[in-house]
């Protein structure tokens, strides 16, 4: 009985058709759930740096100073992580895929400037 089981499994894998897809030649199934890549809304960002504490991988570096958020692409594994600490919801998960490369990929967002908060005295004059 196991030597059938065996076999039908055998010839399962020799005539049956592969459970992946030949991406990208072919392309990719997209559902709403699918995990694509991450996008930042940088406008709302805080540059806390949360995100690039809780990244598994090291993809994210936030430069507090100069207010930029970067990722390198081919690190992420789209874990979603930094997505759910984001205190401000900057994150989000893209369903598109990342474009295959050869090289690295870093993309970077630069933030508007930092307001600057009015000094005491003329804030309370007004
Ligand atoms: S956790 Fe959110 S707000 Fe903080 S640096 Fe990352 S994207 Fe910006
Ligand atoms: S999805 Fe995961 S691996 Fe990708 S940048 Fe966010 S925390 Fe890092």
């Amino acid at each position: 009985m196991a030597s059938f089981k065996m076999g039908k499994m055998v010839m399962r894998s020799l005539f049956g058709k592969p459970a992946t897809l030949m991406y990208p030649v072919k392309p990719a199934k997209i559902t709403e759930a699918t995990r694509g890549h991450m996008t930042i809304d940088v406008d709302t960002c805080i540059f806390c740096g949360i995100c690039q504490k809780k990244c598994p991988t090291n993809a994210i570096v936030v430069d507090r100073k100069g207010r930029v958020w970067s990722i390198e692409r081919m690190k992420c594994i789209q874990c979603n992580a930094c997505a759910v600490s984001c205190p401000k919801d900057a994150l989000l998960m893209e369903t598109t895929y990342t474009a295959p490369s050869a090289v690295k990929i870093t993309d970077t967002f630069q933030g508007p400037p930092k307001e600057e908060k009015a000094p005491k005295a003329a804030a309370a004059e007004a």
